[in-house]
């Protein structure tokens, strides 16, 4: 029987270069290589950084097969693979010797005046203002009111993003076997004038996170989904909850996320 494994890859030289290895090295080991999604892949491995493993993901439509990752970018939390260690993990690979770790994803409905469209992230859901403007949104979990935010937006990260945008902006590291959702204020504002808090919030699995803009001007507010931008005009709401849909990372059997953290950011 044919095993296949699909390769996607950025377009720095580094990426290109490793992308050929990879793929003879793969063809010596007995796998067929596809360059786009193949239904039959039995894996998924992409040559980048974080950014170009996220859009990996996205252009591929969240598949169910594995995916792992090489790194040739900036810091490659995702992609823990170096390029020099590339026999090391078709070794592995072929001895099952790896692991394979379930990664909730958020799913996001952007409500207009006229319908809703569906949006999942791997790492969050930011909403914030177009303009260069405060905004104000109204934030209420399982429909119960919690607080008007008044200041740049917030973001909604997974525990798997929670070392990404949300850490820049001073949310919690989370551990990735926890399911929750961290909602962190972009810059609020809390003076006499509006109340916000000013830290981040936990919120269960099970909860639904419901923001609804306040519109003093128009068109003002952007979503970006994993660093990718939504506009809609007038939107009404953005319901946000864990989602039942999950990706598999495949990582190597010493991966451990707190070694990875200290390395990485400490
Ligand atoms: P990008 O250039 O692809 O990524 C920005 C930085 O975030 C890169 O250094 C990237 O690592 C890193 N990153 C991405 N996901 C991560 C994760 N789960 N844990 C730790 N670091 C992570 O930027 P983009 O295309 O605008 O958006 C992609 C992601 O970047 C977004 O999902 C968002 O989390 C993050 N972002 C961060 C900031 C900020 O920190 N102020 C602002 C905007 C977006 P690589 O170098 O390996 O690619």
């Amino acid at each position: 029987m044919r095993r296949i494994i699909t390769i996607n890859s950025n377009q720095l030289d580094r990426s290109i270069e490793t992308k050929k290895l990879l793929s003879k090295k793969l063809i010596d080991a007995g796998f067929d290589v596809s360059y786009d999604f193949h239904p039959d892949a039995e894996l998924v491995i992409s040559i980048g950084g974080d950014g170009s493993f996220l859009k990996t993901i996205h252009d591929f439509d969240f598949p169910e097969i594995p995916i792992v990752g090489i790194n040739t970018g900036h810091l490659g939390f995702f992609p823990e693979i170096s390029p020099n260690d590339i026999d090391i993990f078709i070794d592995s690979y072929l001895k099952r010797d790896y692991i394979l770790q379930d990664i909730p994803l958020l799913e996001a409905s952007i409500c207009t005046k006229k319908n809703c469209s569906d949006v999942f992230a791997i790492n969050e859901v930011v909403v914030k203002g177009d303009k260069s403007r405060t905004i104000h949104l109204n934030l209420l979990a399982n429909d119960k009111h919690i607080q008007n935010l008044s200041g740049d937006g917030m973001i909604v990260s997974t525990p798997t993003g929670s070392t990404a945008y949300n850490y820049a902006a001073g949310g919690s590291i989370v551990d990735p076997s926890l399911n929750l959702m961290q909602l962190t204020p972009l810059y609020p504002i809390n003076t006499n004038a509006y109340r916000c808090f000013t830290s981040s919030i936990i919120f269960s699995h099970d909860t639904i996170i419901k923001i609804a803009p306040e519109y003093r001007f128009e068109n003002s507010i952007l979503i970006v989904v994993d660093g990718i931008e939504y506009r809609f005009s007038e939107i009404d709401n953005i319901q946000i909850k864990v989602s039942d849909v999950k990706i598999q990372l495949l990582r190597m059997s010493n991966y451990e996320f707190w070694s990875r953290v200290s390395e990485k950011f400490l």
